[in-house]
């Protein structure tokens, strides 16, 4: 038997299990070593039966002295009793429904019995106990340290170890394979190098593996777990550690920083800079004047003031002598961010939109002109514009830029992993004309522009180290003096009435509202389920998604508001039809808007104080977030309120959780430790989905991972390299 042997030909192992253990993704000896335990019971006391205790989950070895099945008189079930002795007392001993057992064990076997004690007016008891016969020879095979008193049992008298039992194969059969397994389990490969090793004070791998299954004490138990998490966490942090080198070999125009200038345009704004906004931007400007590319992270609550700091930077660009294009995930927030940008920089450079639906330029001293696409396409080639606001149309239209100098991704989280990374490809390869020239394979020079991408989503800064391994971290944690917090209530469904009336009050007094409508997937049934497993956006179901939004939408201008202007908004309308309704929202022609999810990205309508949101249960608290950030941009109170027709007393935990914190932050880390990264910051983000052990809560073993990874010596340790590029494969392939 080796690591590569099918499971197939272990003993016991049938065409149904075998083709069980295919839906697991276990074909081979190493895919059940690296399947591991959910849990553990811990066993691992054996106890004489005469100090047994009620309620004491423990193990017994003893000989049974008598067993028997009968048929139960009223329960239509098989009772199978059993009397096993050691030699401080006798313990009887219950199971339903097993007939088999006493087919199993015999009278004079001597067994392990392993369960919770109770006790009757007989004495103690154990009702349906894990049984073992003692010496079994599929027992593993010794593991170090263990004493040659040791009981060398698989499911008894031991730490127990716990697997999912939702393919249908027992925990019993589990055991009895990876029992077998452990044949091989010395062939695994120590893919960590020894010095490494110690340094991080990890045990080695095939200790790991044999004790993640079978381990001998929960110390030991500890350390396997901690050396299979380190491994998880070094291969991500080893991955950014990669990007991150390439990305340094490359070179980037230098951008001076224009002190006088600089300071001039941040007097010359409504409002002082926050020290947090300073910080991040001194970051920023410093990072720019090295000719090593720029990648870094800025990450900031919603609302905290992240434009005009990435604004600073556009203008350092410009004064170099160098372009920016400012990408967004939706037109809505390009415009807006074209329009900011005219408003604090219109005098000092020249700005473009450059989106699917619209195309415009201001030059500096000239009217605001709508221009066509090949000529918007050759000004920005010869240079005539500094900064370009765009959706992804500017890469799909493959618009080439006389010197780009700057790239910044706003709300980046909106971009996913691949989008970001043919981003960032296609931004240093198409909209780098130098690029041709410079690229010397010999030095393997390439000219990449900085690189800057912008946040709301608060991602805690561990987690951000995880997954964003090959990026610097700026954060703005910290509001502008002033803001009003929002009160956010969630509403019993009896005061629905009441929250209708507030906003009709808020409306009188001249203000707006937003209502979101979650996306349901057409299954009723899946209402009184487990909410949190169910997809919260999916684009596939955009159908729905207006269904929703519509019956919304119908509801409330008949019934509910019908003296009122609702308007609505959706991802299946046309831009045009978006930017009209946004721009009657805007201008307060529309009171009340419905909406999806689409709203959740930097609109500002500073005069909207209500948030409404339907099925509050079905977003992530990072995305609730969002939504209340959309009423906080102003001096008016503002309100958000959470409707769920869930009676989860889970959900009720969490939206209360969110009721009490207006952080972001805390509200993300609460969501990370409760829900995990896949459900927080949607799958395929962070490949922290692949883990098997790691979470979020390794914070000081995600630091010592990101520590080793920095400046890692790839020649020295070429299994590395490999291991990181196979197990990208396999991200790949999953
Ligand atoms: P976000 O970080 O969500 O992108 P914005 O950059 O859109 O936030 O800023 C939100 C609002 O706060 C804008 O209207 C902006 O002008 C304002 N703002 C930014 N910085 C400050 C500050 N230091 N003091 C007061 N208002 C500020
Ligand atoms: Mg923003």
């Amino acid at each position: 038997m080796n690591l590569l042997t099918p499971v197939s030909q272990l003993n016991r192992v049938g065409k149904t299990l075998e083709k069980r253990l295919r839906n697991l993704g276990i074909e081979t000896i190493k895919d059940l070593l690296f399947h591991f335990p959910f849990r553990y019971e811990d066993y691992s006391q054996v106890v004489p039966i005469k100090d047994l205790r009620e309620g004491t989950q423990v193990s017994v070895r003893g000989k049974v002295e008598l067993i028997a099945s009968k048929r139960s008189p009223r329960k239509r079930t098989i009772i199978t009793e059993a009397v096993v002795a050691d030699e401080t007392g006798q313990l009887r001993v219950v199971w339903f429904g097993q007939p088999f057992i006493a087919k199993i064990l015999k009278a004079g076997d001597t067994v392990y019995l392993s369960g919770k004690v109770t006790s009757d007016f007989f004495g103690a008891q154990m009702v349906g106990p894990a049984y073992e016969l003692a010496k079994t020879p599929s027992s593993p095979p010794p593991i170090r340290g263990r004493d040659s008193n040791s009981p060398n049992t698989t499911h008894t008298a031991r730490i127990v170890p716990m697997y999912s039992v939702a393919s249908g194969i027992t925990n019993k059969q589990l055991r009895f394979l990876l029992s077998q397994a452990m044949g091989a389990v010395g062939q695994i490969k120590e893919w960590l190098p020894e010095e490494l090793r110690d340094r991080a004070d990890v045990m080695g791998l095939v200790e790991a593996i044999k004790a993640i299954h079978f381990p001998e004490s929960p110390d030991e138990l500890k350390h396997s777990e901690r050396r299979l998490k380190f491994d998880e966490l070094f291969i991500l942090q080893l991955r950014g550690e990669l990007i991150r080198q390439a990305i340094k070999k490359s070179i980037a125009p230098k951008i001076e920083f224009k002190e006088k200038e600089t300071k001039k345009f941040v007097d010359s704004l409504p409002f002082k800079l926050t020290k947090k906004q300073k910080i991040a931007a001194w970051e920023i400007l410093r990072d720019l004047e090295k000719t090593e590319p720029m990648n870094r992270l800025l990450e900031g609550d919603v609302g905290s003031g992240k434009t005009v700091v990435a604004a600073m930077a556009m203008y350092n660009a410009a004064l170099n002598g160098f372009q920016t294009a400012l990408m967004c995930p939706t037109e809505i927030l390009a415009f807006q961010h074209y329009e900011t940008l005219l408003e604090v920089l219109c005098d000092k450079v020249s700005v473009g939109l450059f989106t699917r639906s619209q195309r415009m330029i201001k030059e500096i001293d000239r009217d605001r002109e709508i221009k066509s696409k090949i000529k918007l396409q050759n000004k920005i080639k010869e240079g005539g514009v500094g900064i370009i606001v765009g959706t992804q149309t500017l890469l799909a239209e493959n618009v080439e830029f006389k010197n780009l100098g700057l790239v910044i991704v706003d709300e980046q989280h909106r971009f996913g992993v691949e989008q970001r990374k043919v981003l960032r490809e296609k931004l240093a390869r198409d909209l780098t004309p130098a690029f041709g020239q410079t690229l010397s394979y010999k030095e393997r020079v390439i000219t990449t522009p900085h690189f800057l991408s912008m946040t709301a989503t608060p991602i805690p800064r561990s987690f951000a180290l995880t997954v964003f391994g090959d990026l610097d971290l700026s954060i703005i944690d910290e509001m502008p003096p002033g803001r009003k917090s929002v009160k956010t209530r969630l509403v019993e469904p009896r005061h629905r009435e009441k929250a209708y009336q507030f906003i009709r009050e808020q409306v009188k007094q001249g203000r707006q509202a937003f209502v979101v409508c979650p996306l349901i997937q057409n299954n009723e049934n899946d209402k009184t389920q487990d909410t949190n497993k169910l997809q919260i956006i999916n684009y596939k179901f955009q159908n729905d998604e207006r269904k929703t939004v519509m019956a919304e939408y119908e509801k409330l201008k008949s019934k509910v508001f019908p003296d009122l202007e609702i308007g609505y908004l959706h991802g299946k309308m046309k831009s045009a039809e978006k930017n009209l309704t946004m721009e009657q929202f805007n201008n307060g022609v529309i009171n009340i808007l419905v909406s999806t999810s689409v709203i959740e990205v930097g609109v500002n309508v500073p005069n909207a104080s209500v948030m409404m949101i339907e099925g509050a249960e079905r977003f992530g608290l990072a995305q609730l977030h969002q939504f209340r950030g959309r009423v906080c941009r102003s001096t008016h109170q503002s309100y958000c309120f959470l409707f769920t027709d869930s009676v989860s007393p889970k959900v009720a935990e969490r939206l209360k959780f969110f009721e009490q914190n207006t952080s972001g932050f805390k509200v993300a880390e609460y969501d990370l430790e409760n829900r995990g990264p896949g459900e927080v910051y949607g799958t395929a983000q962070s490949g922290m989905e692949n883990f098997r052990l790691a979470t979020m809560k390794d914070g000081q073993l995600i630091k010592l991972a990101r520590d080793l990874a920095r400046g890692i010596d790839w020649q020295k340790y070429p299994m590395l390299k490999n291991k990181v590029e196979e197990w990208g494969d396999r991200v790949h392939l999953e």
